[in-house]
């Protein structure tokens, strides 16, 4: 597709979404046998799984640490995941994306409950369309929280940026190619506390808390999608 204009005309952008407006959002917690939790998360044209593994005995036991556990995030993204095959196995951008996953992460961790131990997240992209890394970290919160992990909060992650001098959330491929800022954010949604902020482009500084408030709004409305997936997985009724 070729570059439109304008990639936002009455208020409507490219896919006819206002400019506050996620994509559509669905998630299920508890989807995979074999983990100790699992999620996946589709948001638009993303798909994406996440798989918990622990608190298990670290291997190799050279890196377990005696007084704490460790988290260890994998961020993978399947060839088939984009429009140009993406050459299997780890590369750069998957090795940054594990990380900052893992600094998401583990803030709402208590780590120092089981020493000796490994906690280990894999996520999968089976299908990309821009904002993977925040998806796969809603993913991954809602398997850890479905593995039985002890976490102080839930986390809960989408990206804004800004396309035709508008802050956007949740932009789409198109409008990260062709916007100027994409900016992905993680933050612990009941103690509104941001535990990734990453900037691609830059905003002014009134720019930057418009920016941030979107993202709030977004991330309210995604824990809410989170925490109803758990409440379907274990069938807890409102009011129960
Ligand atoms: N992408 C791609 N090939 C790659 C890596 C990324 O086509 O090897 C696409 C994919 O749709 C991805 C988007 O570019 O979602 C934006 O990538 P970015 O690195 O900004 O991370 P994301 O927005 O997915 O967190």
């Amino acid at each position: 597709m070729k570059k439109p204009e304008k990639l936002i005309v009455d208020g409507k952008r490219l896919d006819g979404r206002t400019p506050d407006e996620l994509r559509p959002l669905k998630i299920e917690a508890g989807i995979l046998e074999r983990a100790d939790g699992s999620a996946s998360v589709e948001l638009g044209a993303n798909k994406v799984l996440a798989a918990v593994y622990g608190p298990r005995e670290m291997h190799p036991r050279h890196l377990q640490q005696p007084d704490t556990a460790v988290l260890r995030c994998r961020y993978n993204m399947a060839p088939f995941s984009v429009d140009e095959r993406k050459r299997p196995g780890p590369d750069r951008r998957s090795v940054e994306i594990s990380k900052v996953t893992r600094e998401a992460l583990e803030p709402v961790l208590f780590l120092e409950l089981y020493p000796r131990s490994a906690i280990d997240v894999f996520i999968e992209v089976l299908q990309a369309d821009a904002g993977t890394r925040t998806a796969g970290i809603t993913a991954a919160a809602v398997a850890l929280a479905d593995a039985g992990v002890p976490m102080r909060d839930m986390i809960s992650s989408v990206a804004v940026g800004k396309i035709d001098d508008t802050r956007v959330l949740d932009l789409t491929k198109d409008e990260d190619n062709w916007g100027t800022t994409d900016m992905p954010i993680a933050m612990m949604p009941r103690k509104k506390l941001i535990t990734l902020l990453q900037m691609d482009g830059h905003f002014a500084k009134e720019e930057f808390g418009q920016a941030l408030d979107l993202a709030f709004k977004g991330c309210e409305q995604i824990y809410g999608a989170q925490r109803q997936a758990l409440r379907d997985k274990y069938a807890i009724k409102k009011g129960e």
